[in-house]
């Protein structure tokens, strides 16, 4: 097979797909291994159940069954569903917000690929841009999203340490230095994969920065506010006509829907949509469907605050309970959880790189996400982007309470080793 420069890229296995090949036949090979390396959202019966007797409603009403089932939509997607959601921000956080400001997309991921290569990569007039990460770690989806390469630019957090065994990366403003090829910066918020929720603060400077170089914000807001919500520090809503805020229903727990949000200003929208038809046409209808009507009535951030929330919040305390009751004296440090549904840890001194940990892990039964992923151009020389690893609290007590045992068990017979 000979492939052009695109295919060798996207095709390849290296990065994410090579990391997800493993774990998947990782799975296949053993069922019963203890999974907390995905970003699967916790099984919630009563919000599958509240999305199930949505979906029962809608096939059995035949308007409804032919918009989810017969039509294409318009490219910036089900223009119902934008109004209600229009409307819904205006309501929420008072941002004036309209229907053309809302463009769907098939997730996300596929929404970042459209969204990053709009801005990012080489441009008419011979340059070449960047979209800069100004608290790397990110999320390891946007490692492999550029179609040029050197699509990256990040900056190392500055990391404070508590006396509970926690710690929490910062913005570092003074190692925060964007250029004439900075694109666009882009933090999640939640962060995943470390759990960090970037202070209003943190948020504001990030703003003026952006806005001070005429290059937009891009807040992921996957795990964030309106929903899930999964945010337990104090933590506003951010947006404005120079920022995108990317959503996505999946952290409800419809990631098998595939439906994303994007909501900047309107010729942003536009221009997201337009390249996003090349792509993929139309986007897919049951999100929007299903979501109908739940925004207007409450119940959508009802199931989130009564049923998901709790739901992670309880897991998380378990996590982390079970982590301090194993580590002992190790110099294992828990970034402090202020959303999304993970825990990452840092391994001061790991005697292994985090690759080699997860390979370990693994043969004992327990997935995990090695860290080195998700360090995206923070460079080599930096030893802290060897030592961590990222675990989902997603799963069920068994699974979290067996798993985090293996885990720092493995940790002490590491370090013993030393
Ligand atoms: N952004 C973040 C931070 C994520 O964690 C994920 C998925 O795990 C995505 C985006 C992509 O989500 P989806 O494509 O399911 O909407």
């Amino acid at each position: 097979m000979r492939l052009s420069s695109f295919g060798e890229k996207f095709a390849g296995d290296s990065g994410i797909s090579g990391l997800m090949d493993d774990l998947g036949a990782a799975l296949a090979d053993d069922p019963t291994l203890l999974f907390m390396g995905g970003g699967n959202p916790g099984r919630i019966e009563s919000v599958q159940a509240a999305f199930a007797s949505r979906l029962v409603d809608i096939a059995e009403d035949r308007g409804q069954r032919h918009q989810l089932l017969g039509l294409y939509q318009e490219p910036q997607g089900d223009r119902v569903f934008r109004d209600e959601l229009a409307r819904f921000l205006g309501r929420e956080y008072g941002w004036s917000i309209g229907a053309e400001n809302i463009a769907l997309a098939n997730g996300s991921q596929s929404a970042f690929f459209v969204l990053y290569n709009l801005f990012a990569g080489p441009a008419s007039d011979g340059s070449e841009r960047q979209i800069h990460l100004p608290m790397c770690p990110e999320y390891v989806g946007y490692r492999d999203i550029g179609l040029s390469h050197h699509f990256f630019t990040a900056t190392r957090p500055r990391i404070e340490r508590f006396d509970d065994g926690q710690f929490k990366y910062h913005v570092d403003a003074e190692a925060l230095s964007l250029s004439e090829s900075t694109a666009a910066l882009c933090v999640s918020r939640p962060s995943n994969p470390t759990g960090n929720v970037i202070s209003d603060a943190e948020v504001a400077a990030l703003d003026q920065l952006a806005k001070a170089r005429d290059i937009p914000l891009i807040l992921d807001g996957a795990y964030g506010q309106p929903f899930p919500g999964l945010i337990k520090e104090a933590a506003t809503a951010f947006w404005n006509d120079n920022s995108i805020l990317m959503l996505s229903l999946s952290k409800l727990g419809l990631p098998g829907v595939r439906s994303g949000l994007v909501i900047a200003r309107p010729e942003i929208a536009q221009a997201f949509s337009r390249a996003n038809t090349v792509v993929s046409l139309a986007c897919g209808t049951l999100g929007p469907q299903l979501l109908r009507g739940m925004l207007d009535d409450g119940s959508l951030m009802q199931l989130c605050r009564k049923d998901i929330q709790p739901y992670y919040s309880e897991r998380r305390d378990l996590a982390i309970r079970a982590i301090e009751a194993g580590r002992g004296d190790l110099p294992v440090w828990i970034h402090k959880p202020e959303g999304a549904f993970f825990l990452w840890l840092w391994c001061e001194g790991l005697p292994i790189d985090s690759f080699t940990l997860y390979e370990r892990l693994k043969k004992r039964g327990v997935i995990v996400l090695p860290g080195n992923d998700f360090f995206i151009a923070t460079g080599d020389d930096w030893p802290h982007s060897r030592e961590c690893l990222r675990i989902s609290y997603a799963g069920d007590q068994q699974t979290i309470d067996a798993g985090i045992a293996l885990i720092m068990s493995e940790l002490q017979q590491t370090y013993n080793s030393l």
